[in-house]
């Protein structure tokens, strides 16, 4: 299989989802030519707003590969990640992206994918969503812990 066979995969997952009752967004995960998982979002299914493609298909490939690192992976999904897989997609170390549709196709559907990367660029004060630091100095403590910590697992 080749870069278009798994993006043709990843599509005809989107479209399967749609059938199926849930977003139109399909995404699989390779390593070394071959797939290692393959998700559809499942947002509305499963009541749960994370649970887009790409972030459905992380989950699948470190479940399999019993790992938290995706390093020498790579992922195709039939559309841009939204931000929060964007952000995902870091975690998770996967090497390369390819997408299909884009952000502005997404929004022309009625996503919000596009809004959300926008409201990134803004300052803090400037968001639709408030934001308060509330607490800071007792929170340090956690990661006091964490940098004191010697055996602790770093990713
Ligand atoms: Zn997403």
């Amino acid at each position: 299989m080749d870069k278009k066979d798994f993006m043709r995969r990843a599509i005809a997952l989107s479209e399967e989802s749609v059938r199926m009752g849930g977003g139109p967004f399909g995404a699989v995960i390779v390593k070394d030519g071959e797939i290692v998982s393959e998700a559809s979002n499942s947002v509305t299914l499963d009541h749960d707003p994370t649970a887009h493609a790409e972030v459905n298909a992380i989950r699948k490939a470190t479940q399999k590969l019993d790992t938290f690192d995706l390093e020498g992976c790579e992922i195709y999904t039939s559309c841009e990640p939204c931000p929060m897989c964007l952000g995902a997609i870091y975690w998770a170390h996967l090497d390369r992206i390819y997408y299909a549709n884009d952000r502005k196709d997404a929004a022309r559907i009625g996503f919000d994918d596009d809004f959300i990367y926008k409201e990134i660029a803004l300052k803090p004060q400037e968001r639709h969503k408030q934001m308060e630091v509330l607490l800071s100095e007792e929170a340090k403590e956690a990661f006091q812990m964490w940098e004191a910590d010697g055996d602790k697992a770093e990713y």
